[in-house]
């Protein structure tokens, strides 16, 4: 017997802007700060005089942005976890599909919020922790079971990050939706064990040729976590089935545009298709369209089941301080506020 877990939340995406600190890069290159957070979930971008100077912008259109949530670079990775995930681990556990994405241009911060190190793991292994926890509490050891996929998605091209080899031929199932076939579905005990797992995964995203030990930032890397259990419910127990999908997205610099007639124009070029067909699919999400084109790109058909409907989805659009990257910033902080 399986049940459909609870309600529905609405199906809104919860959109955040995490600002990372100034480099050392940045500092050495002479980079002033464009970026202000305020409030908790305000963000002016400008060049500022002073500390005090985003108060004078607040009549200024656009260079002032709203989002559910927006971290200063102050922010641990704990604060982002908890605003951004935790939530969506939550329904999880009661059966209900749930997405967090990075996006932002390379170097923006997305790799350190979603993986980050062993000293400040990041959304990944801490959702793990989280996840363990709290399904010992409310279950029995032996009455629950996760399983954990990792694979990157690079020039439609989908391979197995746990076990790197041939690529993974996408088929339809009519039980399980899109399936990659032959991926491996690595039976997981704690989060601690899964750390070294999920750097070693990192290790094996695609690089660049020219670029040997950076990882190209036209890759995707996917983490689904998939958790099984029973509830007992009077004398019966319910099977239960969620899914929790992280995404560390490619670089967003090269998919600026926007419109249909540019996208087909640039298609071949260094455009990155999944992360158009992702736009598009949150753009119908958002305008409440019935018809998502999930069709359109691997990561899209990846996850048709964990976007809309009754999934949760979060977005963490990451952004640079620093006015050398201006227009980046202002890039994605448009991008994620269509998102809303
Ligand atoms: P991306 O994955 O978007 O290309 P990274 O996550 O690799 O970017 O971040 C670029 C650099 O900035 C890395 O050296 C990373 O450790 C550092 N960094 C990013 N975000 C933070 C943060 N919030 N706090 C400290 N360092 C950060
Ligand atoms: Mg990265």
């Amino acid at each position: 017997q399986t049940d459909q877990g609870a309600s529905s939340p609405g199906g809104r995406i919860m959109v955040y802007v995490r600002m990372r600190p100034m480099s050392r890069s940045e500092k050495d290159a002479g980079a002033r700060c464009c970026v202000r957070v305020v409030n908790k979930q305000d963000v002016y971008l400008a060049e500022f005089a002073s500390e005090t100077d985003y108060l004078r912008l607040k009549r200024l259109k656009g260079r002032h942005f709203v989002f559910d949530a927006a971290f200063p670079d102050a922010a641990g990775q704990e604060e982002v976890y908890n605003v951004s995930t935790a939530d969506i681990v939550e329904g999880v556990l009661q059966g209900r599909n749930g997405t967090v994405f990075c996006y932002g241009a390379t170097g923006a911060g997305k790799t350190y919020t979603m993986l980050g190190s062993t000293q400040n793991p990041g959304v990944m292994v801490l959702a793990l922790k989280d996840l363990f926890a709290k399904l010992r509490q409310q279950s029995r050891e032996g009455d629950y079971v996760v399983h954990l996929s990792y694979l990157e998605v690079y020039n439609e091209t989908v391979r197995d990050l746990l076990s790197p080899g041939r690529p993974l031929v996408l088929r339809e199932d009519s039980k399980q939706g899109t399936v990659a076939a032959g991926l491996t579905h690595y039976r997981a005990y704690s989060a601690d064990e899964v750390m070294a797992l999920l750097h070693q995964g990192n290790q094996n995203r695609t690089t660049e040729p020219t670029r040997a030990n950076e990882t190209s930032s036209r890759s995707h890397a996917i983490l689904q976590v998939t958790v099984e259990y029973k509830v007992q419910r009077d004398s019966h127990y319910l099977r239960r089935t969620g899914k929790l999908s992280l995404i560390d997205l490619a670089g967003s610099e090269r998919a600026l545009a926007t419109d249909q007639r540019t996208i087909r124009s640039l298609e071949g070029a260094n455009i990155n298709r999944s992360l158009l067909a992702l736009s598009s699919c949150i753009n119908s999400l958002v305008e409440g369209k019935r018809h998502i084109p999930f069709r359109n790109s691997k990561l899209t058909q990846l996850l048709k089941d964990s976007l809309g409907g009754a999934c949760q989805t979060a977005m963490i659009a990451n952004i640079s301080p620093s006015n050398l990257s201006f227009g980046e910033t202002q890039n994605t902080l448009h991008w994620a506020d269509r998102a809303k």
